[in-house]
């Protein structure tokens, strides 16, 4: 088994390594994982064939990267002292593997030769493989597609707010859209456009088979391109807002792309959205203040 050990690692090596060469540093892992990582290898090679089990705390501890270049497997084994070296859930190994698979196809993909050529990247998704919380939007736009991350423009900012002011970091949820490259548009200098349904229908196995390894327990669709590409075509995202859905067994919750709270300033719109996450987060048995109860609120 020592070839499926050595498989695993190697793949969980080059997923790190690649978050590390796109400037991360920092990444929230569950406590499981942790303690996966952190067993010998014949005790990983023989339980990785036992089923899949994770559970999800919403807090999860941080790896830091070491200082002067860590040899990765020693990266990768580091326990910090907090860490309970207990019950190890190597089906995690599994997991990191196959979403280190995933990203490689996608990152590959050129099922839309339009789209691969006029790409800088393919944007993949970004944040915690163990997050309870996993939000999907419509597109990269320029400023992802020269990231190589979703929600890096104007409105990504909006979100890092929104995820913030649950008392969450970007870290700690995971953010994809439902399609992995930006909307050509030929002949313009500047903006963005929709995706067709033929794109959609293209990527979207893609982002399926994100949410099937991350299994949050919540899903926000940001706007009506992000509903219609997980749920099929419904009533438009106005009426669908603030109530909840269910995809493939996990509640999502409707609400506005935050490009909307870009162009419409208004505070109760503001507020629609923020009651939005805070039913989120009464779904999530987060803790909520009363200032976070208040937060767009007319004085
Ligand atoms: N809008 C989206 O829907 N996704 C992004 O990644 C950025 C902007």
């Amino acid at each position: 088994m020592a070839g499926t050990y050595e498989q695993l690692l190697d793949a969980t090596i080059q997923h790190l390594e690649d978050l590390k060469s796109r400037g991360v540093r920092h990444f929230a892992v569950s406590s499981e994982t942790f303690r996966a990582l952190a067993q010998p290898v014949q005790t990983i090679s023989a339980a990785a064939q036992q089923p899949a089990q994770i559970s999800q705390p919403m807090t999860a501890p941080k790896i830091s990267t070491p200082g002067p270049s860590p040899k990765p497997a020693e990266l990768l084994l580091a326990l910090p002292d907090e860490a309970p070296a207990l019950d190890p859930r190597p089906s995690t190994l599994d997991k990191v593997a196959a979403f280190a698979a995933l990203r490689e196809r996608a990152l590959a993909c050129v099922k839309c030769p339009h789209l691969a050529s006029s790409r800088k990247s393919v944007v993949f998704g970004v944040g915690s493989i163990d997050a309870q919380l996993m939000f999907v939007g419509e597109a990269p736009g320029a400023d992802e597609d020269e990231q190589g991350e979703p929600f890096v423009g104007k409105a990504g900012q909006v979100l890092t707010k929104i995820i913030q002011a649950t008392g969450l970091k970007r870290a700690d949820v995971y953010i994809a859209n439902i399609l992995k490259c930006r909307p050509d548009t030929p002949g313009q200098s500047a903006g963005n456009r929709k995706p067709t349904s033929d794109e959609m229908a293209t990527c979207i196995p893609y982002l399926h088979e994100q949410i099937d390894l991350i299994r949050p327990k919540v899903i926000v669709a940001l706007g009506a391109t992000a509903v219609d590409g997980l749920l099929g075509k419904t009533l438009g995202i106005t009426k669908l807002r603030g109530t909840w859905k269910t995809y493939r067994g996990t509640p999502l919750m409707p609400t506005y792309h935050p490009a909307y709270l870009l162009r419409n300033q208004a505070m109760s719109e503001k507020r629609k959205v923020w009651e939005d996450m805070l039913a989120v987060m009464k779904k999530l048995e987060m803790p909520i203040s009363e200032k976070q109860r208040n937060y767009f609120l007319k004085a």
